[in-house]
């Protein structure tokens, strides 16, 4: 029997489908990938539910999925640095490589990216799926195809510290404790953090949190942003040094300046409404650094060290499992907010 290519397809809001498309073929530089596992991230399934983010907008049909590990079954023309059979993580983010941001290290930043899952580009939540063999990163044995896939997001934690300067001794509040705010808190513990508060406005989500190695919790109650970071200043015994803001709602963001002490720095990674009333005067005179983040870049081979040195531990994050033939369940499971992250296997039983 020929391979077939069972695909995930977003035709359009609330309209996924499971179709049998061609297996690709790798072309130069390319190699063909016989997908393992997929993550299921908020955007693909906020594209399945509301048909755009933003400026992102689904105007034909498109394959979903972006945090994947595969294995590849087929090298294209000149591609020297894998073989078939390697294990591998995917960064599913391919920039022009040849602008100035490209050149200059900040890949993230292209303005000609094709990232999978966002229009117009396909995704990889497939049988089988072709990438440039320089986005795949070879996985030693000892780390898993669902620990190659938690690479995307755990890449997320990387820069966003990065960009935090989260160091040795570091206080660190991390507001929302979703998949985001998770890879933020291993990743600040790993690399020497003292202490690491983390908020939310769900128990279950900050219980998790504890487990996860978060010194301490906030319950998010009411929107009064001064009283929570009183909390914060409390439980700390001081305000934080860093705050990274992975919810995107607007009081969140609110309670993440006044929270950080004169001189510290606030991350945005949480996406939320485009125009927040915040207190800036108050950032400003105190010399609270805002920062924002887009995905990362170059962080993809630290995070798959952190992981297969033992660093961090993703392996608990991973709730629910299901097969490809399964995925709209998985989909509908992700949308009921059930779990934390789910992971979807495309390998052939
Ligand atoms: P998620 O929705 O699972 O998690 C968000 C968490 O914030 C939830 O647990 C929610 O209960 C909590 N929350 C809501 N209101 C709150 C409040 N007032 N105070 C504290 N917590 C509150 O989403 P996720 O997958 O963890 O992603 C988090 C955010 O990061 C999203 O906005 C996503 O779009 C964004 N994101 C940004 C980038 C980037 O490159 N900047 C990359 C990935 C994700
Ligand atoms: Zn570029």
């Amino acid at each position: 029997m020929a391979d077939t290519n069972l695909t995930a397809i977003l035709y359009k809001k609330d309209d996924l489908r499971l179709e049998d498309l061609p297996v690709p073929e790798p072309g130069p530089g390319q190699v063909q990938l016989c997908m393992q596992q997929v993550g299921i991230c908020g955007s693909d399934v906020h594209y399945w539910t509301h048909g755009e983010i933003g400026d992102f907008v689904v105007k034909a049909p498109m394959v979903l999925g972006h945090e994947a590990s595969a294995v590849v079954s087929k090298l294209g023309p000149g591609v020297t640095s894998l073989q078939v059979g390697d294990r591998v993580a995917i960064e599913p983010g391919v920039p022009c490589r040849v602008c100035s941001y490209c050149k200059t290290g900040h890949y993230n930043l292209c303005l000609d990216m094709k990232f999978c899952a966002t229009p117009p580009y396909n995704g990889n939540l497939a049988r089988f799926y072709v990438h440039d063999a320089d986005f795949c990163f070879k996985l030693p044995d000892n780390v898993s195809f669902e620990e190659g896939a938690m690479l995307e997001p755990l890449s997320v934690g990387v820069h966003a510290c990065n960009r935090a300067n989260v160091r040795l001794g570091s206080k660190v509040l991390i507001c929302g404790a979703g998949p985001i705010g998770i890879v933020n808190l291993v990743t600040a513990k790993a690399r020497g953090a003292a202490q690491v508060v983390i908020t939310d406005i769900d128990q279950k989500r900050l219980d998790f949190a504890k487990s996860m190695g978060a010194d301490a919790i906030i319950k998010v109650a009411s929107p009064d942003a001064k009283a929570i970071a009183s909390q914060v200043e409390e439980v700390l015994g001081s305000l934080a040094d860093v705050t990274i803001e992975c919810s995107g709602a607007p009081p969140s963001i609110r309670t993440a300046i006044y929270s950080t002490r004169s001189g510290g720095c606030v991350v945005l990674v949480g996406l939320g409404p485009d125009l927040v009333e915040l207190p800036v005067v108050n950032a400003a005179v105190r010399e609270v650094d805002i920062r924002g983040i887009f995905r990362y870049a170059n962080c993809y081979p630290t995070a798959l060290a952190m992981v297969a040195s033992g660093k961090v531990n993703l392996k608990p994050m991973i709730t629910h499992r299901f097969t490809l033939e399964r995925s709209i369940e998985a989909f509908e499971t992700a949308k009921r907010g059930e779990g934390v992250k789910i992971m979807i296997s495309c390998s052939r039983e």
